[in-house]
Order: C-alpha cells, then structure tokens, then sequence
C-alpha cells in the first residue's frame, strides 16, 4: 500500500479474526511512523464497526471451548507463550523502539514488565482457587468459585506497546475468557508480533483476536451485546468516556487515565541521588510515561539548589534518534503533533509568569525525528497550567513549598491520582507522606513507584475509573465472576450412620 503522506510503498498492517490473519478491507487507513525518522513504517486499517462485530462473533465462538478447557491446561499455554517472548525478546524491543521511539533499553525494561505479567498469568491456577467453608450450618457447606466473564476487550495507549497489552490479556485469556485487543493505532506492530507468538503458544484460534482503529471501533466494542468486560488504558477524557459508555451498556469496565506526579524534595534529601531519580523520573522514555515525574515539589530552601543540579544534570542529556542508536539517554516523542504539543506548555509556562531555565528547544539533538531535549520550568505556582495539566512529555515544573504540610496540600487539589514520591531522610516525613497524599502509588526515595505484575496498578482521582485495578490479583478479580454454591446432602440408607469427621480424628472417642 502507498503512503498518502509520503507517497512510499509500506507494510499493511493486518487484523487477527477467529485465529485468521486478514487484510482489513476499510477504506481508512492510518501512518504509523518512526519516530526517531520521521518517516511512515506502516499503515493500519482504522476497522468498520461491521469487522469489530465479525472479530467479536469469532471471539464468542471461540469461549465455550476455552472457558471449559482446563485452566491448568490454559497456564500451561501461558508458560509456553513466556518462553516464546523470552526467546523474541530483543526483537519485540527493536519494535517497540522502532515505533514509539524510547531508548532500547527503555524498550527492553518494558518488554520486561510484560514478560512478568505472563509469569504472573502462569500461577493463576492457584490464584483462582475459590473459597469453601464446611458446615456453615449443620450439614450444610457453602464454597465460591471463579468464572470467567466471556468476551473481554482491551483498549490501549501509545505509550508502552508491549507492556500496557500483555497487563490484560495474559490474565483474561488464563482466567478462561477470550480477547479482542485494539491497540493504539499509532503503534499497531508490537501487539502484532506479540500476538504471532500467542499462535505459535498453541493457543486455540479464536481466543485472542485484534482489531485496529479509532473512535469507531473503540466504540463498536463500547456497544457489542457479546463484550462483557473492558480494559482501558489512556487519557483521561477517553478513560472517563470509556467507564461512562461501557457501563452503561451494561459491561465491567476497569479505565486507568492520566496523570500528573508530584516529586517532593525535603531539605535534608540527598540532594545527587534525588536529582538522578528526578530526571530519570520526568526524562525517562522522554517523559511519555503515565509514572513519570512532572511536578517537584521543593520544600523549604531545597529549590534554587535544586533547579541548578537539575538543568545541569538535564542539559548533559544525550538526545537523539533511537534507531540502531544505542548512545542515547532520550529518544524522541511519538509524533510531531504531540511534539508541538509538548513544547507548547513552555511558551504557556512564560505567559503564566513561570520561567524556562532549561528549555528543551535548546537542546544539542542527533537526528531528524520528532526529537526535543528536556526542560525545567521554574517559579510554578499552583493551578498554572503547567501544573494542574498532563503535558506527557520531558519538562519538570518546579513548585516551591514552605514545609511538607503545604506540599501535603498542594497535592490534596491534584485533579490525577497515579504516583508520588518524597526524597528525605526522615522517617517521619516519609511516614507523613504515605499516609496523606493524594495519589495510590507512592514511592520514598523512588523515582518511579510503578508496582510489579504481582501488585495492582491503584491510580486515584482521575487517574482511573472503575473498581478492579489492572495487575495483581484485582485483575483476577474483573476478569472472573463468582459464584456462590449452597450445598446439603440428605441423610439416606447407608450414609446415615456415617461417623462425623471430628470422630474419626479423635479415633472415636
Ligand atoms: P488516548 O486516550 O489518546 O488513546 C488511548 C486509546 O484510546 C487508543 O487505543 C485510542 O485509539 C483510543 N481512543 C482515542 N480517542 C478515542 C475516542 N475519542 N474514543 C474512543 N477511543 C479513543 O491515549 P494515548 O495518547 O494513546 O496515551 C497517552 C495517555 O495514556 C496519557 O494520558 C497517559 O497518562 C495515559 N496512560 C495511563 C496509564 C495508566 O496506567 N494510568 C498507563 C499508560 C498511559
């Protein structure tokens, strides 16, 4: 297919139905670029509602079989699909890094997470045991067990293209359901690869299936009868639109949004470690991360130190193209749209009366991709723009607060949720902290306090919609439904004169 921007022939991207590769037969089609070239790599197929709705049938065609195979039997696909990962590792990172651009080794860390909620899928045939309780009246047992909800969808951000996928549908498809993920159409071909290497596992067709598109197919999966549970990852307008429509049309819906993490910086931090946490934070995989660091928050007469060590760590940042480019510390962002966007905030920063001591425009850059250095934006006060809004790319707003109660209070006005983290050497403080802000992930002396596959992802606010969070063992929870089972046997013929079981431990006596 040619490009209609660049007039170059490029791969088409495909859809999976009913375990079929198939050429999407739509008319609209998206770019997908590189980021570190600026150039088309691929198209993808912005699918009809009509695809969606044939994807959804194969998806529901495939669930009793699923849904009645045994799930040791489903792990075992999971350990086989772990190793097949394991073993494609450095390819599934080139992908990632091909088209989201982060650094590759930001692309293999995040392969990583993936690679662990598979692990975490593997145990879930102890994970899903139910609970019993015998005699819980005479003669009566009472026990629940997990069934899984059906056809599950899960919908999915640009910023993690392996990662964010596999948080879902290793431990959907283990609980016994099937899948029909839509990726970002902006970076299809990770989930693309990582969906071969399901096949390959040996799982039946039919229980994993992809769509691609937008607003209309997102939405034709809001409105499938035959989708009962949905997964979201992204913005929080979306999230919000995503927990209000899928609800009302009856599905679970867990909707994890955006983001605006505060760092705060106690006077008796140390001051070199918290500065390389900062920046790894709010630079890391260029600031495109729903964890990532924006706002520090720099308690008592911690601040102009801190700007200084900042724009001097930051300004010595290697920023260039990622592509077979492993000498860089930060890649470029995702599009050029979402550059504008980014550098944006620094001219809104100044209208606002904060200042730019280190804008990323400035920057010493390698390459022609959608690349920009990182920035620190000084004297923000609270409820500018550049502190209440998600900018999602490499600037740190710097708040200055008299003690950790003020800190405490400006987070308490924060609209997101998702992470914090304080630097200080005090017990105390730290203990403050954890107890009192505003947000569910918190992390003392950590830049990134992203939890593991095995703890749930627990944003507040709105940072995330719904009840069951993504990750751990709450994922087990939204992607089964219980039921309860009352149990009484009538005494009858021989089974009357059966011992009671506390007889035949005490031997009778
Ligand atoms: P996005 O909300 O633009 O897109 C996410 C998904 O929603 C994509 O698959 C997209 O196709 C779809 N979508 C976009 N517009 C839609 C619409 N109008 N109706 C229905 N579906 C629509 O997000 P993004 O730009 O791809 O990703 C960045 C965002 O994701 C950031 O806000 C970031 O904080 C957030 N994020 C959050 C987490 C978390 O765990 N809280 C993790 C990663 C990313």
């Amino acid at each position: 297919m040619v490009s209609q921007t660049t007039g170059q022939s490029v791969e088409k991207v495909k859809i999976l139905c009913g375990g079929t590769w198939e050429d999407s037969p739509t008319q609209r089609w998206s770019d997908v670029y590189n980021p570190s070239t600026g150039k088309v790599i691929a198209q993808v197929p912005l699918c009809s509602v009509s695809e969606v709705d044939r994807v959804v049938q194969a998806a529901a065609k495939a669930l009793p079989a699923w849904a009645e195979t045994p799930v040791v039997e489903r792990a075992q696909v999971m350990f086989r699909y772990r190793e097949l990962v394991q073993s494609n590792f450095e390819e599934i990172a080139q992908i990632v890094t091909r088209e989201h651009g982060k650094t590759i080794g930001e692309a293999r860390a995040s392969v990583q997470r993936g690679v662990e909620m598979i692990e975490f899928a593997c145990g879930i045939p102890s994970l899903i045991m139910g609970q019993c309780v015998d005699n819980i009246a005479r003669r009566v047992d009472c026990e629940t067990i997990r069934h899984p909800v059906g056809v599950c969808a899960g919908i999915t951000p640009f910023n993690f293209p392996a990662m964010v996928p596999l948080w879902m549908y290793p431990v959907a498809i283990t609980c016994g359901n099937t899948f029909v993920l839509k990726p970002s159409e902006k970076v299809p071909l990770s989930a693309m690869r990582l969906a071969e290497l399901l096949t390959e596992a040996g799982l039946p067709d039919g229980v994993f299936s992809v769509v691609h598109g937008d607003k209309e197919a997102v939405d034709a999966l809001l409105q499938h009868e035959l989708v009962k549970a949905v997964s979201f990852v992204g913005s929080t307008n979306i999230a919000r639109y995503i927990y209000q429509e899928g609800t009302k049309n009856g599905k679970r819906v867990q909707a994890a949004g955006g983001a605006k993490n505060h760092l705060i910086i106690m006077p008796d931090a140390d001051l070199d470690q918290s500065v390389a946490a900062l920046a790894a934070s709010a630079y890391g995989c260029a600031g495109e991360r729903c964890m990532a660091g924006s706002v520090a928050l720099a308690v008592g007469d911690v601040g102009d130190k801190l700007v200084d060590r900042l724009c001097n760590h930051a300004g010595k940042m290697r920023v260039g193209s990622t592509e077979g480019n492993s000498d860089v510390d930060m890649g470029p962002l995702v599009t050029r749209e979402h550059l504008e966007r980014v550098v944006g905030y620094l001219d809104i920063a100044k209208e606002e009366g904060a200042t730019v001591p280190l804008d990323g425009r400035n920057a010493k850059i390698s390459g022609d991709g959608f690349l920009v250095g990182p920035s620190v934006i000084d004297q923000v006060k609270p409820g500018m723009r550049v502190h209440k809004e998600e900018i999602f790319g490499p600037v740190l707003s710097v708040v200055r607060a008299k003690d950790i109660d003020e800190a405490l209070n400006i987070g308490k006005d924060c609209e997101y949720g998702n992470g914090a983290s304080i630097f200080t050497r005090s017990g105390w403080a730290a203990r403050e902290f954890k107890r009192h802000f505003n947000a569910g992930m918190i992390g003392i002396n950590v830049g990134v306090p992203a939890p593991m596959a095995w703890f749930p992802f627990t944003g507040w606010n709105n940072s995330f919609f719904g009840d069951l969070h993504i990750q751990g063992t709450e994922s087990i929870q939204f992607y089964t439904k219980q039921k309860m089972t009352m149990t009484r046997w009538f005494e009858s013929g021989a089974d009357s004169h059966h011992d009671p079981v506390w007889k035949t431990m005490t031997g009778g006596k």
